[in-house]
């Protein structure tokens, strides 16, 4: 079963807030305001999943509310249902315009009420559905370059705000061109599968994110960790695909897969998240294939520093 969906409901009248509570509560979680202000912020603290918003109310009215809610990116995407005494087609209109899904009118009609709000979660729920699919990879079923692309901007301004470091590390498959040739297309399949699967593993921690950035290529993203335990958990995943064996499927011969590495560490220091982060681990896996492959190398910690420093694995 899915978790409830959390709804809030906005109005100034108490018997309207008790009469909606009274039908839905059954269903949904529910969290009540009585004015707009007070719709606002708890709208940015609960991150409803939908919202009931009186139109008629003192002070901030409900086109006003609306309004404050699509222009803040964390309340942007709510759907919002006007409930409303107002009976013209201009007034439903109006809350369209400003972005409101749909229009419930005052006297209730409860079996409405409960249909539009259980309808209007079920597409909630399916474009949230679809949005998950969409940032996965479907070969291997890890995060996809798209869902990276967003995480790394949170976390980007995440550790700007808190001062913290954020590591990059930039994973390619040693080879690989050479052992689909020698086992098949099935066969390599498998093998991103396998480092996908070993690579996710070796995260730790809730924000860590390892994705398929494209062909062999994944990136790993480590945001609030110290430059040495980014190097440690990323020598303990090529360490681990090295240790690994993978069958060719024309050959009765076992076949070693390694990856190589090239990762970054650095405290953000502007808004805009920093896509020079990329061209640098770039650089350092480049680096590290010159070497000879099976290897991490790590960009220097000061910016601008070169070179590289290899980090070694006896
Ligand atoms: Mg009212």
């Amino acid at each position: 079963m899915n978790p409830p969906f959390t709804v809030l409901i906005v109005d100034d009248e108490k018997h309207n807030r008790n009469l909606l509570t009274e039908l839905l509560k059954v269903d949904y979680r529910l969290i009540v305001a009585k004015n707009g202000e007070q719709a606002l912020q708890r709208a940015r603290e609960h991150r409803p999943d939908l919202i009931l918003l009186d139109v008629l109310m003192p002070e901030m009215d409900g086109y006003a509310v609306i309004r404050a809610l699509k222009h803040d990116d964390d309340t942007r995407d709510i759907p919002v249902i006007f409930v409303t005494a107002l009976d013209s087609v201009e007034d439903e209109e109006k809350g369209l315009d400003l972005g409101a899904v749909d229009y419930i009118s005052k006297p209730f009609h409860p079996p409405i009420v409960r249909v539009r709000v259980r309808n209007h979660l079920q597409s909630v729920q399916q474009r949230r559905l679809l949005e998950q699919l969409a940032l996965l990879d479907s070969l291997t079923g890890i995060p996809n370059r798209r869902r990276f692309n967003q995480v790394f901007e949170q976390e980007w301004r995440r550790c700007l705000r808190t001062g913290s470091p954020l590591s990059l590390i930039v994973v390619d498959v040693d080879n690989f061109k050479a052992f689909n040739d020698n086992f098949g297309h099935a066969a390599g399949d498998e093998v991103l599968r396998r480092i996908a699967m070993s690579l996710q593993k070796s995260l730790r921690r809730p924000a860590d994110l390892v994705c398929r950035y494209g062909g062999e290529e994944f990136v790993i993203l480590l945001p609030g960790i110290a430059m040495d335990g980014a190097k440690a958990l990323a020598e303990a995943s090529r360490f681990e695909i090295e240790e690994q064996y993978v069958d060719g499927e024309t050959s009765a011969a076992p076949t070693h897969v390694t990856v190589s590495m090239g990762g970054i560490t650095r405290v953000p220091n502007q808004t805009t998240p920093d896509l020079a982060l990329f061209s640098e681990a770039d650089a350092s896996l480049y680096e590290a294939k010159r070497l000879g492959r099976n290897r991490i190398v790590w960009a220097d910690a000061a910016p601008g520093k070169s070179p590289f420093s290899q980090q070694t694995h006896a």
